[in-house]
């Protein structure tokens, strides 16, 4: 059974059908990546899983559970969270504040504590900015914070919106060994969306590609690099 499954999944803004009809999986311990140009329907794939956006039909099943009409809240306490496009950051909060407040439904407070030491074991630069305002870090830090507030809430199923976008290649590179490693070390389940096809290709086991709100490739990651309509479409190639 797949950690996550979306049957026939359509999602509109009234009459404008975003993603129409997806079926898709992610199984436990995998990176899956979904690829596509701007406003494919990639971000609005990742509302409908995480419930910011209601599906007007098809299926959401988290570990065998129907999940399609559950509240935001629901699902985070389920096990799913998402770093959102542009990161969305507290700015006039500390980077600790914004770490925690992403660890809200946490209880525990050993739990909390192990999250945060894991953060900064992944992020060194966090853990030397906690003091500081959100707002003064670089894109780039700003990033490991979002991806690092995702993580407090201790999920299974990890979704990061265009983690790539607007940072510099050298943190492009730290942002990937992260992601690889989240992976590996926690064998926590990733979802990546990216407008950057070959970094996102690269890091996944699997991957879905997007146009005009319908899936047009699935398979594994490196299928996917060296198919001929992906490599003139979204790598230059
Ligand atoms: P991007 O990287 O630009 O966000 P995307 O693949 O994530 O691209 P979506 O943001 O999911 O694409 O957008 C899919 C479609 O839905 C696009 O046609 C977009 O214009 C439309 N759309 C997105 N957000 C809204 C909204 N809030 N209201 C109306 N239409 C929207």
């Amino acid at each position: 059974m797949p950690m996550l499954e979306a049957q026939d999944l359509t999602v509109s803004y009234g009459r404008l059908e975003a993603v129409r009809k997806i079926n898709f999986s992610v199984e436990a311990g995998q990176i899956v990546a979904l690829v596509g140009s701007n406003g494919a329907g990639k971000s609005t794939t990742l509302k409908s899983i995480i419930g910011l956006m209601m599906p007007a039909s098809g299926t959401l099943r988290f570990e065998g559970r129907d999940i399609t009409t559950m509240g935001p809240a629901a699902r985070v306490q389920a096990g799913i969270a998402l770093s959102p496009e542009g990161r969305r950051l507290f700015g006039r909060m500390t980077v600790l504040d914004n770490l925690l407040a992403g660890a809200h439904g946490v209880a525990s407070r050993q739990v909390v504590a192990r999250m945060l030491d894991e953060i900064y074991t992944l992020f060194p630069r966090v853990q030397e900015r906690r003091r500081q305002l959100a707002g003064s870090l670089s894109g780039g830090e700003q990033q490991m914070v979002a991806i690092g507030r995702a993580l407090m809430a201790n999920p299974k199923l990890l979704m990061l919106d265009e983690p790539s976008l607007g940072i510099a290649p050298k943190i492009v590179f730290e942002i990937a060994e992260a992601i690889k490693r989240i992976n590996r070390e926690k064998n926590m389940s990733i979802v990546l969306v990216e407008q950057n096809a070959r970094l996102a290709l690269r890091l996944a086991h699997n991957a879905y590609a997007l146009e005009n709100g319908e899936i047009i490739r699935a398979g594994k990651g490196a299928e996917l690099l060296a198919d001929p309509f992906i490599q003139k479409s979204y790598l230059g190639i």
